[in-house]
C-alpha cells in the first residue's frame, strides 16, 4: 500500500503527460445533478466525470 494519490492514470487531454501527485492540474468538469454527485476519491471522480484534463503548461 502505498500513499500514491493517483491510482488511477489522469493524463492531460492536450499534450498526453501523464499527470502525477504534486502536479498542478486543470479540470473542466460538467457538474452532474444533487443525486449523482460524485463522491470518492478525487483521481476516480477526476477520471470518470472530468471532460478534460490539462497539466499546468497545457492551462496556461
Ligand atoms: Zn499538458
Amino acid at each position: 500500500m502505498g500513499l500514491n494519490f493517483f491510482n488511477i492514470e489522469l493524463i492531460c487531454s492536450n499534450c498526453g503527460k501523464t499527470l502525477k501527485s504534486g502536479d498542478e492540474i486543470v479540470a473542466h468538469i460538467t457538474l452532474p445533478s444533487e443525486k449523482k454527485m460524485p463522491v470518492g476519491r478525487m483521481d476516480r471522480v477526476l477520471s470518470k466525470h472530468s471532460d478534460k484534463v490539462y497539466c499546468k503548461k497545457c492551462s496556461e
